[in-house]
């Protein structure tokens, strides 16, 4: 096991991270920008270190600086978190030539799934089922034309190394191709540096289905269950559950297999997550590979019983995985609300400040991940999301009485939170009755 892990993260997946290791008697160093020299993970941690001013590129994805901090307090290990520089492949090649393990895959399973169209062609030469479109990149509009004449609209067009539900444009006709093709590769390219975009067939009212793999260093892949991820707003996840809504048990079986599949294909290692689309007579189809900790964890520990950061980590060690397919069992079911500093009457505008007053939900079956407490400043420099109320109960339908419970009695002064909006989801006879796909939030809310 390692002795001292520096963590290259802020915010709730800092602290998320540094519980952990304290579980794992293993020391932690924490880094910091001068916008968060007092923040939670600050102070939870062995020691922490200032990586630079409060923009992000100066700081949290500053390669040098982080190595530097490493080196100077000793690491032996770096935890990426999600986001930031978690799937950065020179960030993991960095940590490597400078002796310290980098808790994720190595860079080239990183290199290859950050490479949305190349993932696919890799799956599709596979035999893995994936999204009627095209081989590798579209070139140029003429060839976009021409292609989703034979492929019939309406398509998507997505960049090649797309994230975070960005990217993306939807094509119903010839028209909007010739519209969107060139504003899709300059968004590309100002947003991820390349201008390389692929096109798929858009799929109506889809599911977002996920499946938790955990991969050792010695080819032992697992796969730990699914998640849902359908509710969300402009391609982005707001609320995730676990496990499947409404999926019959003989597809999510299928689905699973398939997932397995699909990590050994590319000698997955590490802690990782294959995202399929799920139409509605549930033919499914892969999208891509996470090569993190995704942001909703929790709800696959909360019905599986099983710390993923703590097995992420052991594995990164070099311990082997001794989990297996068929003996987790899955218990309940568990539905996680992203809390975000955002105005939801006003299109989500974020919503830095102070936190004046701060209340945390308790009691049975409810977890809070977060770094805030009352007086914490939220910092505009920084993703919106402050903190995940992660419920469990034995049934979706007490989970969602028990989630209204918590939502109630979360208290959060002197900021707009998202809390309201998902009270507003709960309330939903259709989300009652597990009716949910990627278009819910437009077509039950209308935004
Ligand atoms: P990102 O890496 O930016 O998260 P994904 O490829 O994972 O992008 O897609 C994010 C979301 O975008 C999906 O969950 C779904 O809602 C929507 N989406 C992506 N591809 C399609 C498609 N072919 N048809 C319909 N919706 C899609």
């Amino acid at each position: 096991m390692f002795k001292r892990i520096l963590i290259a993260n802020r915010g709730e997946v800092a602290v998320r991270v540094i519980r952990a290791c304290r579980e794992l008697g293993v020391e932690c160093v924490s880094v910091y920008s001068t916008a968060d020299k007092d923040c939670m993970h600050t102070k939870l941690s062995d020691r922490s270190i200032c990586i630079g001013p409060p923009q992000p590129a100066k700081s949290y994805l500053n390669i040098n600086n982080i190595i530097s901090a490493a080196a100077v307090t000793n690491c032996d290990a770096v935890h990426p978190g999600y986001g930031f520089l978690a799937e950065n492949p020179e960030f993991e090649e960095s940590c490597t030539s400078n002796d310290l393990v980098f808790i994720g895959p190595p860079s080239k399973v990183i290199s290859l799934a950050g490479n949305k169209s190349r993932a696919i062609e890799v799956m599709r030469n596979s035999r893995i089922p994936v999204i009627p479109g095209s081989n590798g990149n579209v070139k140029d509009a003429s060839n976009a034309l021409k292609f989703c004449k034979r492929l019939g609209y309406p398509v998507i067009i997505k960049a090649s190394f797309g994230g975070g539900g960005r990217g993306m444009r939807i094509c119903k006709d010839k028209k909007d191709m010739l519209y969107f093709f060139p504003l899709a590769v300059s968004e590309s390219k100002s947003s991820f540096g390349v201008g390389e975009v692929y096109i798929e067939k858009y799929i109506s009212k889809p599911k977002h289905i996920e499946f938790q793999i955990v991969a050792d260093n010695f080819g032992n892949i697992t796969c730990v269950g699914e998640r849902e991820c359908s509710i969300q707003r402009r391609h982005q996840k707001l609320m995730e559950e676990a496990p499947a809504v409404n999926l019959s048990s003989r597809t999510k079986k299928i689905m699973k297999e398939y997932a397995i599949r699909a990590a050994k294909i590319i000698n997955y290692k590490n802690l990782g997550t294959i995202e399929f689309l799920v139409d509605e007579n549930e033919n499914f189809y892969f999208i891509e590979i996470n090569t993190r900790i995704q942001v909703e964890h929790p709800i696959t520990e909360m019905v599986t019983g099983i710390d993923l950061v703590k097995e992420q980590i052991k594995i990164a060690s070099g311990i082997k995985n001794t989990l297996s397919d068929s003996n987790n069992k899955i218990s309940g079911h568990a539905i996680e609300f992203r809390i975000n500093a955002e105005d939801s009457e006003n299109k989500f505008a974020p919503c830095p400040g102070k936190i004046t007053d701060c209340f945390l939900p308790g009691g049975p079956g409810v977890r809070v991940d977060t770094y805030i407490h009352s007086n914490s400043e939220i910092s505009p420099f920084y993703d919106s999301l402050i903190a995940k109320l992660v419920i469990w109960a034995n049934t979706r339908e007490e989970a969602i009485s028990r989630s209204v419970r918590a939502l109630d009695e979360f208290k959060i002064d002197g900021i707009k939170t998202t809390i309201p909006f998902h009270k507003k989801i709960l309330s939903k006879d259709n989300f009652k009755l597990g009716k949910i796909h990627t278009h819910f939030i437009e077509e039950e809310i209308g935004i």
